[in-house]
């Protein structure tokens, strides 16, 4: 078998083979029906190689699982803020201790480059620690100041109180990373958990729920297995709905919590511009954009999908692009990082990478680098497009991989209303030696950040809200305040300040008007 052919379909279910050639002859006994799948196989998209095994959870199981979570949620809330901190600085020792387990774990469900493979766990131990330290801070209660004479003499006071129970589903991109930003946050508001992690690559997630056990945290915070049937299930049972992933699974979860009529925020895809403009330090555009578009083999929600150039700076700008990217080191990497980039999470995605870069070519694109895939696995050449424009699937549809589509433009004015010309508005950025210029230009761009003069920047701000507009999401934001805010129902409560009287003024039975 070769490294591509054992690639083909990274998460298998194993149960599904055991009804494999059950064609009824004639004259023979029927077989018996098909036995229905009883766990998933995930393997390495790089090298085929047997992962692990997953169950694959039922909706009687995740509703059973909900059931003891909502049962242990009520003493977790009332652990406090405080309460809650020493638990999640417990699992933040726990991730420092095992970051090169977690790592492993990671590289060997995805194909990663070792490099990349560590970014999820130094990420989730950052973003864990500003959770705890701050969520008594975010969810202390607040006390609005008064607006009529009538609400005067009432102590105003907004609760956050969080919702029982949360269901968080994920993608596979960043198997530790996504649980991590909406699970902590959602633990440190005093909610209890469920999470679905994508079906190819579940087994960091189930590492984290392992980290959770071992550090001996109560009972609130569980992970079940499976594809979409499994998500469904949560969220048919859960109070609230964190998703992340495409925009097309994003509708039919809107579809389904409304139907439920419970709050959800969904993260989806993207297609996330760059401008470059005449005056940028094009040396920087060129390593910070082949950073921005290749980083996770191009991933990443937020990678950068399509650069606009100005015209007097497109060709040079091309040239040093496209030196970068020669530059960027792929193979199948092992515990000691050699490589810049690894293989993609699996066999669907190359599939979709090449035929961006096919329909580019044939409608008249220049490949300046890369353009197909290395025989091994799902990698993909690192690949620059050149003479680019909206009428190809590379400039318009998410990609997703490693690929870096430039068009030229003829000044700042078409590279804006091209930028805007997206059903997504996730993240951008905009390259200039003018950073009022630069900013003028991000205040008019359709997208939920924008980066002057780098990227990626915001995804490390925690303080920062992040979340897309359009089709790239809708609902609460990741970051801040917000961030731990969104796992709450918000309650208000008056109380008096003076001295209670039997009756109010108001009150039954309405003094006669003083005529
Ligand atoms: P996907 O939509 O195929 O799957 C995501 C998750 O949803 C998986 O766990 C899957 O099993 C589950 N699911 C599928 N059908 C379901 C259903 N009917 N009900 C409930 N759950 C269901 O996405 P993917 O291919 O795993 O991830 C790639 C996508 O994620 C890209 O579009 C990318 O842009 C997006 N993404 C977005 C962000 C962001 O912040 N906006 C971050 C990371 C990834």
């Amino acid at each position: 078998m070769t490294n591509t052919e054992s690639a083909a379909g990274t998460a298998r279910k194993t149960g599904a083979r055991k009804s494999a050639g059950t064609a009824v002859k004639a004259g023979r006994k029927p077989e018996a029906a098909p036995v229905p799948a009883t766990e998933l196989e995930v393997r390495n998209p790089a090298t085929g190689a047997l992962a692990g095994t997953v169950p694959i959870d039922s909706a009687e199981t995740v509703a059973d699982k909900v059931r003891e979570l909502r049962a242990h949620q009520p003493a977790w809330e009332a652990l406090g803020p405080e309460g809650r901190k020493q638990w999640l600085l417990k699992l933040q020792d726990w991730l420092v201790d095992n970051t090169d387990h977690l790592a492993d774990v990671l590289q060997s469900e995805t194909g990663k480059a070792r490099v990349d493979a560590l970014i999820d766990p130094a990420f989730s131990v950052d973003l864990t620690g500003y959770y705890a330290r701050r969520a008594a801070k975010f969810l202390a209660d607040e006390h609005p100041s008064p607006h009529s004479p009538l609400a005067r003499v009432k102590e105003l006071t907004t609760v956050f109180r969080p919702y029982q129970v949360v269901g968080v589903i994920t993608p596979w991109n960043f198997p530790l990373a996504m649980p991590v930003i909406d699970v902590i946050p959602a633990l440190a508001a005093g909610a209890a958990v469920i999470l679905k992690p994508s079906e190819v690559t579940p087994l960091s997630a189930v590492e984290l729920a392992r980290g959770w056990r071992e550090i001996g945290a109560p009972p609130v915070f569980e992970v079940v297995t499976g594809a979409g049937e499994t998500g469904a299930a949560v969220v048919g049972n859960v109070d609230y709905i964190q998703f992340t992933g495409s925009t097309a699974t994003g509708r039919k979860i809107a579809a389904a919590c409304t139907e439920r009529m419970i709050p959800f925020s969904l993260e989806l895809g993207g297609k996330d511009p760059a401008i470059v403009l005449a005056d940028a330090d094009l040396d920087r555009a060129a390593h910070g954009i082949a950073f921005g578009g290749l980083f996770n083999a191009g991933q990443v929600c937020i990678s950068v999908e399509r650069v606009y150039v100005e015209a007097p700076v497109y060709d040079e700008f091309l040239r040093k692009l496209t030196a970068a990217v020669k530059e960027v080191r792929q193979g199948v990497d092992g515990r000691r990082p050699q490589y810049d980039m690894g293989a993609l999470a699996n066999e669907n995605q190359a599939q979709i990478v090449q035929r961006h870069v096919e329909e580019a070519v044939e409608a008249g694109a220049r490949v300046m680098t890369g353009g197909k895939r290395t025989g091994v696995g799902t990698l993909f050449e690192p690949t620059v497009l050149a003479d680019v424009d909206h009428t190809m699937t590379c400039m318009t549809e998410e990609t997703f991989g490693p690929t870096l589509p430039v068009m030229k433009v003829a000044d700042e004015a078409e590279a804006i209303r091209l930028a805007n010309d997206s059903i997504y508005g996730l993240s951008a950025s905009v390259w200039s030696g003018d950073k009022d210029r630069a900013e003028r230009v991000a205040r008019q761009l359709n997208a939920g950040a924008v980066n002057i003069n780098d990227v990626f920047a915001n995804m490390f701000s925690f303080a920062l809200p992040m979340g897309g507009w359009g089709l790239s999401g809708t609902g609460a934001r990741w970051g801040g305040p917000n961030g731990v805010r969104k796992y709450c129902r918000q309650q208000a409560i008056t109380k008096p300040i003076l001295p209670t009287q039997t009756k109010e003024p108001l009150w039954f039975p309405y003094s006669p008007p003083k005529l």
